[in-house]
């Protein structure tokens, strides 16, 4: 009888070519995986379409750790997501998808952006979490969009955009307790995601304080990229004390 083995096969990754490099992200293929992207996570950090830049200490190294733990989380509970496996402090490998060109922004708690389009008072709890789409183009300045205009624009399609909003309210359901037992209040936070080879929609990019607003349960304090953004002060040691938080 054959026996059976609980030993992990280790699949060895090698980088091939450099495609893309965002504001705090790396992208490249892999030899022998083409369905497959290398994603590594820098220290860069930017804001206001990139009109403020710094970096922020050991960013990359933090961000990848907590966006390899919740979409592992995240995958248990049944969002599939583009996360395979970490390789590296700041490096993990993720499916190749073709991205959906709409940011999905999702709301508990008025702040940023929503206090300059309507008269809601930063902090004021929302009965129903707002959910909102951007067009992600950087020379128009990310606008905010319906769906119409997506479908005007053939960003996605009908139903595709349901599943954006349905995966969406899934994931604050599933992150608003998970963030708060560990003390931290998911105010809100953005979302992308993109087509895998068989055109089923995943969540990818990443989670972590650059793209959540996240504050303390007890005292409101910002704990996330907020600090770096209006130099509030103690950025690193607020990325480094998120993480020790989070990974538990
Ligand atoms: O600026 P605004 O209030 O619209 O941002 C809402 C949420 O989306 C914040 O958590 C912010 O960090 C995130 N966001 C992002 N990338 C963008 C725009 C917003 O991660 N390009």
């Amino acid at each position: 009888m054959p026996k059976k083995t609980n030993s992990k096969k280790t699949i060895q990754y090698s980088k091939d070519q450099f495609i893309y490099e965002g504001k705090a992200k790396k992208l490249y293929t892999l030899k022998n995986h083409k369905d497959l992207l290398l994603q590594e996570f820098k220290d860069d950090a930017t804001a206001f379409n990139a009109l403020k830049k710094g970096t922020i200490l050991n960013k990359g190294v933090i961000n990848n750790n907590l966006t390899a733990y919740i979409f592992t989380y995240l995958k248990k509970h049944g969002v599939p997501n583009h996360y395979v496996e970490k390789i590296s402090d700041n490096e993990m490998i993720v499916k190749k998808l073709k991205i959906i060109l709409i940011e999905v922004v999702v709301r508990n708690i008025a702040a940023g952006s929503l206090l300059k389009k309507t008269n809601l008072k930063e902090g004021q709890v929302l009965k129903e979490p707002i959910i909102e789409f951007y067009y992600k183009d950087d020379a128009l300045g990310d606008p905010l969009i319906n769906d119409s205009h997506a479908l005007a624009m053939k960003l996605a399609t009908v139903p595709e955009m349901n599943t954006l909003r349905s995966m969406a309210k899934k994931i604050n359901l599933l992150l608003k307790p998970f963030f708060l037992k560990r003390g931290l209040k998911l105010v809100d936070f953005k979302l992308e995601f993109g087509r895998d080879s068989k055109g089923k929609v995943l969540l990818g990019d990443e989670i972590t304080p650059d793209t959540c607003r996240l504050w303390d349960k007890e005292t409101n304090e910002k704990m996330d990229k907020d600090r770096f953004r209006f130099d509030l002060g103690g950025v690193n040691e607020t990325y480094a004390e998120v993480k020790e938080r989070i990974i538990i």
